[in-house]
């Protein structure tokens, strides 16, 4: 997208052209007001579209200069002197680059279960870490880190409750921790392995 500016060649002053019309002229209500005797009260309009600057001159009084040549309706091209009446702008145009969020990587879908590499359920909350236990309520998998243990003191059983950190719905393990028939703890270190056959035990 490109921004185009008239730069006064005799005073440090810059008109920003917005898109659609701009008007130039001495009377109160153009778009620019420019104060000189030589400027007629609607002295030119400018419109950009397409990326190009249309310069209209309404029938000035002093008239309306593209690189000292007089105009009614011309385009004018960055670095080109447009001229109303005495004064003289020089047109500057910017480029500007909107940046606009990818879409090359896709939203990761909350919903359904997500994986590992190694095919085991991970976790919805740690997505790198694997599901050992799911919410009873809403059947969402977590690595026991996610979850809230609450560890009840007058339990006979030094056994601790896991609870959903979504629905606060009581978790259990997803599979028979002591069956060893091929589940991905064996893929696990060991200590944590233990670790989590500790505790559902
Ligand atoms: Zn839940």
């Amino acid at each position: 997208m490109n921004v185009f500016q008239l730069r006064s060649v005799e005073e440090p002053r810059c008109l920003s052209l917005g898109h659609g019309l701009t008007t130039l002229g001495q009377t109160i209500g153009n778009t620019f007001v420019l104060n000189n005797a030589s400027i007629s009260g609607h002295h030119c309009e400018i419109e950009i579209a397409d990326q190009e600057v249309r310069v209209r001159d309404l029938q000035s009084t002093n008239g309306t200069f593209i690189n000292d040549l007089p105009i009614t309706e011309a385009i004018l091209s960055p670095g080109q002197i447009l001229q109303l009446g005495s004064l003289q702008f020089q047109l500057e145009c910017t480029e500007v680059t909107i940046a606009v969020p990818s879409l090359s990587q896709p939203v990761r879908e909350e919903k359904g279960p997500l994986l590992l590499a190694n095919g085991a359920l991970a976790c919805s909350i740690f997505p790198n870490l694997p599901a050992t236990v799911a919410c009873d309520h809403c059947k969402k998998p977590y690595h026991l880190s996610a979850l809230r243990i609450i560890r009840l003191a007058s339990a006979k059983r030094k056994k601790p409750l896991f609870f959903c950190p979504a629905c606060n719905g009581q978790c259990h393990a997803l599979f028979e921790i002591d069956d060893p028939r091929g589940s991905f703890l064996s893929e696990l270190p060991k200590k944590i392995v233990s670790g989590i056959r500790h505790l559902f035990r």
